[in-house]
């Protein structure tokens, strides 16, 4: 069978490997056990920013059949298979009233991508990560086992698979806690900050007030306002807050779907220059408002108002740095971003955000303390590369990691410096998976597993 190119969402490292897309759990089990001697790796809708989702040379679990949506019941429970997409989730749910209790920067990333990397929305201050919502998740083992998993009966292979990266088994199902909600609308404030400093005070505040908040903050700008931004926070807007044209649609979600860049953009779109101009802009057209009413999936994943908004970076793709401090480091958290508005490569889009208490699980990324995503172009990667090797540096001695999900050039030295509970994890991995079946480039690049060490 002729392999598939893959990469993730930055298209940066592409690798060849066989796709398998199994309609059933137990086709998904036998496309692990049957994998070769290069292993096996579940995938979503590669939303992962570098190679997570990848496996060169061996199989790719392609999820994204397995997409059953079970009902809702009295308490807001619902059964979903892995594959299903948040989108999809979010379609079926809020016209009766329920909504998914965590939407990351995208809603286009399946149940099972978003368990594997524990993912955070907007709201992780107040709610925490995908992980604190599953009931229980049942998860297809290299052996041809099948394990419903909840954090009471088996603690250490929940957590091990939440922020796992998929290495611990394929999620065919899982049981998730909806939230109720009475409309599909946000309730949104806007307020520009000056620079860093102002910036995190401002998301400080709003972290008191309301469940939503995030900022973008300009990186381009002259030496004194570098951390300017505009932050935004919000809360899910009672059927009273709304204007009377949108009462009676209040949960009507159909967020349309936007025409894709259909071709690479010309690299000036990510000069430093186009990018330093449009970032003015961006800021000298912001106001402070409040209360101002936008749709949900509008709010949570700005981006998803573009399809295919990376092939913007051109045939290179783009790399993320994405980073979580704890609270107490905001020195470091300041050298980090100082840092990257001084690199050559230009920050394209860069996020700040506060992070509430971790999941307390070995890999799972938020720490409480902050979160800072940077975009570049890949392109610049060559001549950066050094500068992001100290920041990780950096990171790990303040006590804080890179996000697996969004890195793509990381060295596996400092990963153990970053997820001090490794060894645990690994061992947890390998009694799930004692072949070490399971295996993607990420976790040869990193040496994640045991398993991929040897
Ligand atoms: C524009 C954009 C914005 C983003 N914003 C955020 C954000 O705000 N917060 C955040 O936390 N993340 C964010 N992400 C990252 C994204 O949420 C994660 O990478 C997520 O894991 C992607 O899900 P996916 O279905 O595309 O999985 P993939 O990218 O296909 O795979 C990601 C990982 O999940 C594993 N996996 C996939 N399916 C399964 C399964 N069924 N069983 C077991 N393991 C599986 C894979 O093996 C891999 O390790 C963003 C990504 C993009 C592109």
């Amino acid at each position: 069978m002729p392999m598939t190119r893959l990469t993730g969402w930055g298209r940066t490292a592409p690798s060849f490997a066989d796709v398998v897309r199994p309609a059933s759990a137990e086709a998904a089990g036998r496309a692990v056990a049957e994998a070769g001697p290069r292993g096996a790796i579940p995938r979503g809708l590669g939303r992962a920013y570098g190679d997570a989702a990848q496996n060169g040379g061996g199989t790719v679990v392609d999820c994204t059949a397995l997409d059953r949506i079970g009902a809702i019941d009295d308490a807001g429970v619902i059964e979903v298979g892995g594959g299903t997409s948040l989108d999809t989730l979010a379609r079926a749910t809020y016209p009766q009233g329920w909504a998914p209790p965590v939407t990351p920067g995208t809603r286009f990333v399946t149940v099972g991508g978003a368990i594997a990397s524990d993912v955070h929305g907007k709201n992780h201050h107040v709610d925490g990560s995908f992980s604190r919502h599953l009931l229980d998740f049942t998860l297809q083992l290299p052996s041809g086992e099948q394990r419903v998993v909840s954090a009471e009966r088996d603690r250490a292979v929940f957590d091990a698979t939440t922020g796992g990266m998929g290495l611990t088994g394929v999620v065919v199902s899982a049981r998730i806690r909806l939230r109720a909600v009475e409309t599909r609308y946000v309730a949104a404030d806007t307020r520009r900050t000056r620079n860093l400093a102002d910036t995190m005070v401002a998301l400080a505040e709003t972290d008191g007030t309301q469940p939503l908040t995030a900022a973008w903050i300009d990186l381009l700008c002259g030496a004194r306002e570098v951390g300017r931004g505009i932050v935004r926070s919000g809360h899910a807007a009672p059927l009273d807050a709304l204007p009377a044209p949108l009462r009676a649609g209040a949960l009507a979600y159909a967020p349309a779907w936007r025409p894709s860049l259909p071709v690479d953009a010309p690299n000036a779109v990510t000069s430093r220059t186009f990018v330093r101009a449009f970032n003015a802009l961006r800021y000298r057209r912001a106001e402070d408002r409040t209360g101002q009413i936008v749709a949900a999936e509008a709010f949570a994943a700005p981006l998803d108002g573009v399809g295919a908004l990376h092939r913007l970076y051109g045939a290179a793709g783009l790399i993320q740095y994405q980073c979580a401090l704890p609270r107490g480091e905001e020195r470091a958290l300041d050298d980090v971003v100082h840092s990257l508005a001084a690199m050559d490569a230009p920050a394209t889009l860069a996020v700040l955000k506060r992070l509430g208490p971790g999941a307390g699980a070995p890999l799972s990324f938020p720490i409480e303390g902050w979160t800072l995503a940077v975009d570049f172009p890949a392109a610049a990667l060559p001549a950066v590369r050094v500068i992001l090797d100290r920041l990780d540096r950096r990171v790990a001695e303040a006590g804080g990691r890179v996000y697996l999900a969004k890195d793509a050039r990381m060295r596996p030295e400092v990963v153990p410096l970053m997820y001090p509970r490794i060894e645990e994890w690994r061992a947890v991995q390998a009694s799930v998976d004692p072949e070490g079946r399971l295996t993607s480039d990420l976790d040869r690049r990193l040496r994640l597993t045991a398993g991929s060490r040897r």
